[in-house]
């Protein structure tokens, strides 16, 4: 079941206050977030809890490390550009 750990309570070093695991479960657009082997393995058995859950390819989503911020721009620039394009 994969609400079973939604009620453990743990302290979150980013938001500096504490919360439920439940947020942490879905706060990565339904997938959960980066940090929570390292936040909650000595609550219960996380790696498990996530291996059990979430695919391959889920997981490399979850973990997979964040987007270097030059990258996005260049993002947001081509799709500027996009949208140029088709207005002319
Ligand atoms: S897993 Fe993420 S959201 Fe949850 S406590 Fe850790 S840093 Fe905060």
């Amino acid at each position: 079941m994969i609400e079973k750990y939604d009620k453990e309570e743990g302290y979150c070093r980013i938001l500096g206050h504490f919360l439920v695991f439940e947020y942490c479960r879905n706060m990565n657009n339904g997938l959960p977030c980066s940090r929570v082997l390292d936040c909650w393995f000595q609550t219960f058995p996380v790696q498990e809890f996530i291996d059990e859950n979430y695919s391959a390819e889920d997981q490399k989503k979850i973990f997979e490390p964040p987007k270097a911020k030059i990258l996005t721009l260049s993002e947001i620039l081509e799709q500027a550009q996009k949208r140029l394009q088709k207005n002319e």
